[in-house]
């Protein structure tokens, strides 16, 4: 019976006074955090929480969030992880669907957090920022040891970024991130009791909460936190903590690469590094392992499949470009508009089967019979596989621009860009065009300092692609739209109205 406590438990215990969480230069220890951990379960229980029962965390990456996380386990709970950063409205939603009881809210976003719980009614506890307690409840007997629970039954409900209508609550079990955590930390980074990972990614997201903070509690690593990705900050800790693996989206490697202390500080201690959650650009990689001597292994996997999937594992050869090999316990295929398998050699949709896809969608069963129609979650994303099973991603269904009837894949265009000099970030995304219904247009940031144009860039683009393919609309921008992780958001960059 696998319970995601159990994973905290024989690590405090094997290892009491080593460092969980290192943060500003203090350190806690596992035995620490279990101990709080459990002080706050019973207080959970004593406030009414029982088995099943919905805990919502607002909470940037700070030690209250492994506190109320695991509490919340111990109790019995469901952790509901939220952005700190959603409005009133959209917390009234996640509080309502998941129908939270009690929220831990970082005292910054208790007014609107506050204001969010109006209809619901969901206990808003705000967390004590001074140290890592999570919040004051009524006392109640501490819960030092985990329940049992089913491998199926849910750990945790997190809203996916929802590209389309409302977000829905991708529901993860005990076994989904036991077992997630468990490859990525053994298989994937290799991670042993002696590595600092970096915690640069929110611990709300599936990658910053399963690669970076699970997968930690399983081999007994240390994670050294920032509240919120800033390369100065993470540069910073990378040196002074000594880290050893980090984990992270291509924006943020790409920021740390550019930083203009990229040159001088430490950064020896650094061995893996892993990318997913979005497209590595092939030039960001080459550069990054040149400077920093530390491998870039990319992967990928969504909210739905806890995350992990697909990885360039160590000990095969890394394709760069591609996500890799299907991890174990997971299968991946490639299927055409019929659903049918379209293999070696053409394009078709990821569909993932495995223990690490999730149970469904919290409360919508027509969402989750859609998504998983016959034991396959379908992902949305367009793939190509080569005959010793690397899956090169091609780009999201929903993202091809269709221009007169040709197909144009921003991802390959955006790779050529980055591949210019003077650019820092690109977003290529569709542009209405009376003639054609789309055409391909380029939001561009150009590197601080330059005295390149964005129309050479353009120029420089038509010379090497395609005539199709080449942005007819280019316009810079000082940074564009990004998610929580720091992943590009095409969806929400529009060319300028003339
Ligand atoms: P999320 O559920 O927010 O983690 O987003 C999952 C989506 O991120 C996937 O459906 C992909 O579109 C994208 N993604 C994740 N990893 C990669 C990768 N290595 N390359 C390209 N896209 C990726």
């Amino acid at each position: 019976m696998t319970n995601l406590v159990t994973d905290l438990v024989s690590t405090a215990t094997k290892q009491p006074d080593a460092t969980f969480i290192a943060m500003n230069g203090n350190h806690l220890p596992y035995g620490a955090v279990h101990q709080l951990a459990a002080k706050l379960a019973g207080e959970l229980r004593t406030a009414g929480i029982e088995p099943g029962d919905r805990v919502a965390l607002i909470l940037p990456n700070v030690p209250a969030f492994p506190v109320a996380f695991y509490a919340t386990l111990l109790a019995g709970g469901i952790v509901v992880p939220m952005n700190p950063l959603l409005k009133a409205g959209e917390i009234d939603f996640f509080f309502s669907n998941s129908g939270a009881k009690i929220a831990f809210v970082w005292p910054d976003f208790v007014e609107e957090v506050t204001k969010g719980a109006a209809n619901s009614g969901t206990r808003v506890i705000p967390c004590d920022p001074m140290g890592p307690v999570a919040g004051s409840l009524e006392p109640g007997e501490p819960i030092a040891h985990p329940m049992e629970r089913a491998d199926d039954d849910t750990a945790i409900i997190l809203y996916t970024s929802g590209t389309t209508g409302r977000p829905k609550g991708a529901e993860l079990t005990h076994s989904n991130i036991h077992l997630n955590a468990t490859r990525s930390a053994v298989d994937i980074a290799q991670i042993s009791p002696d590595d600092v990972v970096m915690g640069c990614l929110p611990l709300f997201h599936v990658f910053g909460l399963v690669v970076g903070m699970h997968a930690a509690v399983i081999a007994g690593a240390s994670l050294a936190l920032i509240p919120r990705f800033d390369p100065s900050d993470a540069i910073k800790t990378m040196a002074n903590e000594k880290v050893t693996v980090m984990l992270g989206v291509p924006t943020m490697y790409a920021a740390i690469l550019h930083h203009p202390e990229s040159d001088s500080f430490d950064a020896s201690n650094l061995r893996t590094c892993c990318s997913g959650g979005s497209a590595m650009p092939a030039e960001v990689q080459r550069a990054f392992e040149e400077k920093f001597d530390a491998q870039i292994l990319e992967g990928y996997g969504l909210s739905e499949t806890s995350p992990v999937a697909s990885f360039n594992m160590p000990g095969r050869p890394t394709k760069s470009g591609t996500i890799g090999v299907a991890i174990p316990g997971c299968e991946m295929k490639l299927l055409d508009e019929d659903g049918k398998d379209v293999g070696v050699g053409g394009v078709g949709e990821i569909a993932i089967r495995g223990d690490n896809v999730m149970k469904g969608y919290w409360d919508n069963p027509e969402a989750t019979a859609q998504a998983i129609p016959d034991g396959w979650f379908r992902t949305g994303d367009m793939a190509t596989v080569d005959d010793e099973g690397y899956y090169t991603i091609v780009d999201r269904k929903k993202d091809m621009i269709l221009r007169g009837g040709m197909n144009v894949y921003p991802r390959e265009v955006e790779e050529l860009i980055y591949t210019h000099p003077d650019v820092l970030e690109v977003a290529v995304v569709a542009v209405p065009d009376e003639l054609l219904g789309e055409n391909v247009g380029a939001a561009i940031v150009l590197r601080p300092g330059v005295t390149t144009s964005v129309e050479d860039v353009q120029a420089w683009t038509k010379e090497r692609v395609a005539a199709y393919k080449y942005p007819r609309t280019v316009w810079q921008v000082e940074e564009l739209p990004k998610g929580p992780t720091g992943k590009i958001l095409r969806r929400e960059v529009h060319p300028p109205t003339a």
